[in-house]
């Protein structure tokens, strides 16, 4: 039995509704982190000396993932996965847990968000058990500045993963790259050059909140407007005809100034902070440990993983699950303009803790 709410003929927990929440959005993508564990130690995610680790009992069994997307893709209207973490690649399970979904789902688009340390090895058998595309973490072309960035000297090894990636026919080979004032800003003209040459899409993020060390800082992040300003000393940029259709980053078609007629490529740019996109969110997030999130900067979480363990039946599972989104907030109020801005908290959990 649902529980009847605000909005007319609609109750919280009636799953025939999907993930839909009180603003009337409904999450179709399902962002679901296989670890928490990570083998780099970027600034803006994890402190130096890494995190508490779960407990290999508190995470997740293969089982127990695989069920949660049968039920998420059967009961609650989930049209696409990403795989992410901390680092999907150290979980030695990797290519059986995607192997089984994708026997589950022939047709859900499965994505992955990595930092590609090891997929030179594993590209081909990811791809062969299923895995529809990959996003690579990388954030400079300098060794120096990758080791500065991610506390580890292993650029040439993101490299080798990234090419074995693109030959193994992951997809549309997508790079995300935070920008960091006075460390990697200088190179954003230089990674869409990389980039667009290889045919790859780039995507530079904002900075969020959401390091482990706190040291965000509003004044301190390059916006998007920057990050348009800096690429634009190199190249033209003009905004991507196609349908935005839900997607965080917005598109820019990349030009040469002497050759405008030409495109050269597309960029991304993730405006979560100074341009956020919530009131088309369609993303449902749930944690290595089993927890629901309705948004990265929730204050609430909701444990599937007890439900999971118990007697209960995937009806359950699908209803606490639904609950859960019901109640997601309207915004984040990163940019204070959101319900709640005026007491923004930075959320106990890192990004690496949460799955990106
Ligand atoms: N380890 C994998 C990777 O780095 O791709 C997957 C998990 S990581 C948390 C997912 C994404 O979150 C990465 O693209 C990373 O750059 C991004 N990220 C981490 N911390 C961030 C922050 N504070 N602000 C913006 N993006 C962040
Ligand atoms: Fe690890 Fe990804 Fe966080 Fe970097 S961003 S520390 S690679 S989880």
């Amino acid at each position: 039995m649902g529980i009847q709410l605000g909005m007319p003929g609609i109750t919280r927990g009636d799953t025939a509704q999907g993930l839909l929440d009180t603003h009337g959005r409904r999450a179709t993508d399902m962002r679901l982190s296989l670890t928490d564990k990570c083998n780099l130690r970027c600034t803006y995610c994890m402190p130096a000396e890494g995190l508490n680790w779960l407990q290999k009992d508190q995470v997740l069994s293969r089982e127990e993932i695989v069920r949660l997307v049968r039920i998420g893709v059967d009961q609650l209207g989930i049209r696409e996965l990403r795989l992410t973490g901390g680092e999907p690649l150290v979980r030695a399970d990797l290519i059986e847990i995607i192997r089984d979904i994708r026997a589950n789902h022939p047709e859900l688009p499965i994505s992955m968000t990595t930092n590609a340390l090891g997929l030179d090895r594993r590209a081909a058998a990811l791809k062969d058990a299923g895995l529809t595309r990959i996003n690579v973490s990388m954030d400079s072309l300098h060794p120096g500045t990758f080791a500065q960035l991610t506390r580890r000297p292993f650029l040439d090894r993101v490299l080798k993963g990234i090419e074995a990636a693109s030959e193994a026919g992951l997809g549309l080979v997508k790079i995300n790259a935070v920008l960091m004032r006075g460390i990697n800003d200088h190179e954003a003209p230089d990674l869409v050059a990389w980039a667009v040459a290889r045919g790859f899409e780039l995507r530079f993020i904002e900075q969020m909140p959401l390091d482990a060390d706190h040291g965000w800082t509003k004044e301190g992040m390059i916006t998007a407007a920057e990050m348009r300003g800096l690429v634009e000393t190199r190249f033209v940029l003009t905004p991507d005809p196609r349908n935005r259709d839900g997607a965080p980053a917005e598109r820019w078609e990349v030009r040469d100034p002497g050759a405008p007629d030409v495109v050269l490529g597309t960029v991304g740019i993730i405006a979560s902070v100074t341009e956020p996109f919530c009131a088309d969110c369609r993303r449902t997030r749930v944690t290595a440990e089993g927890k629901v999130m309705s948004c990265l900067f929730s204050r609430e979480e909701t444990d599937l993983r007890d439900l999971l363990r118990s007697e209960a039946g995937d009806d359950d599972v699908a209803r606490r699950w639904s609950e859960a989104m019901w109640l997601k907030p309207k915004a984040h109020g990163m940019d204070h303009t959101g319900l709640g801005a005026a007491d923004f908290v930075q959320p106990d959990r890192s990004m690496s803790a949460i799955g990106g």
